[in-house]
């Protein structure tokens, strides 16, 4: 049978789950995302709880389809990441913020860092030094300005592969943190020889940080383990004044999540500095 909706194509047989079709339909779809046009970044402020102030912003891609209509991350970037077409995408996603951010700056705005989430199968590309190397120069983003989300799962891997491609990164100056930490399933002792700026504890910790006493005192070793570390440290998905309270009393003063911003657009993201600048 041949599915047709759009311009995507999508073959299937008989006695395939919807589940099998829906991924072959967003696989067919996505394979030509790129090229019409159809990704986008928002932007979602991380604010410092001590000034109040916004100290940067993650990048966060989104596909609006003409055929599907909005498809969450959650659910194409792991077809992307199987299909390898994620490296393309990525590379994409990585020029599109250092270009925004670039532009922000271009516009008076207070210099702020972008950060991009990069994906196992990027990370560990042979390129990916060199892409970053060459997409600062492009864009005249100051390195200090971009910030590369890592998560453990690209990682264990290959440890010394990793750390190496890690201090290559260093090298050029950006900022490195680990994404969705504590989510992983490695041992502590690794994150000590990583070069990394900061970690950021995962929303799945903060959610239930207030009602559930085991991910409260995860939450707490993790803040511990960053201070213990030396490295900055940033709580996601957080959504609730109770949840901030608790954070900000282990000593975690960063964060995100929609109690402070939702993900903005472009542009929507620079009228909000510009706002916060006037005051
Ligand atoms: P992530 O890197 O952990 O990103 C944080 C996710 O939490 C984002 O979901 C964000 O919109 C959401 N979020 C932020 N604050 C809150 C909150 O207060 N409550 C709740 N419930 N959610 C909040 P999003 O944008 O749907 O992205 C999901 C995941 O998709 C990301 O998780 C990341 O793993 C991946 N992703 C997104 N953009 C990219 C990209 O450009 N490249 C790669 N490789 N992965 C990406
Ligand atoms: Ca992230
Ligand atoms: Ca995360
Ligand atoms: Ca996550």
């Amino acid at each position: 049978a041949k599915h047709e909706g759009g311009n995507c194509f999508s073959f299937h047989s008989h006695g395939m789950d919807e589940d099998a079709r829906r991924r072959q339909l967003i696989e067919a779809c996505l394979r030509e995302a790129l090229g019409k046009g159809e990704f986008e970044l928002v932007y979602q402020p991380q604010n410092s709880l001590d000034s109040g102030s916004i100290i940067g912003c993650e990048a966060l891609l989104r596909w609006y389809s003409p055929q599907l209509g909005m498809v969450s991350p959650g659910e194409f970037i792991p077809v992307a990441e199987d299909t390898g077409l994620i490296i393309p995408i990525g590379s994409w996603v990585l020029r599109e913020a250092c270009e925004r951010n670039k532009a922000w700056q271009d516009l008076g705005l207070q210099p702020q860092r972008v950060a991009v989430n990069l994906s196992a199968r990027q990370f560990r590309g042979d390129s990916l030094v060199e892409e970053v190397r060459n997409v600062l120069a492009d864009t005249g983003l100051a390195a200090e300005f971009l910030e590369l989300e890592i998560t453990e799962s690209a990682l264990i891997h290959d440890l010394d592969a990793a750390i190496g491609t890690c201090r290559k990164l260093k090298a050029l100056g950006v900022k490195l943190s680990l994404d969705d930490f504590g989510t992983g399933y490695s041992s502590l002792a690794y994150i000590a020889r990583f070069p990394f700026d900061k970690l950021k504890i995962d929303q799945g910790f903060v959610r239930d940080i207030t009602h559930n006493p085991a991910n409260a005192a995860i939450a707490t070793a993790a803040i511990a383990i960053a201070h213990g570390l030396n490295l900055a440290v940033l709580a996601e998905g957080v959504e609730t004044e109770a949840q901030a309270l608790f954070l900000r009393s282990r000593r975690c003063h960063a964060m995100q999540g929609y109690l402070f911003h939702r993900p903005l657009a472009a542009d929507d993201y620079a009228r909000l500095l510009a706002s916060r600048e006037r005051l």
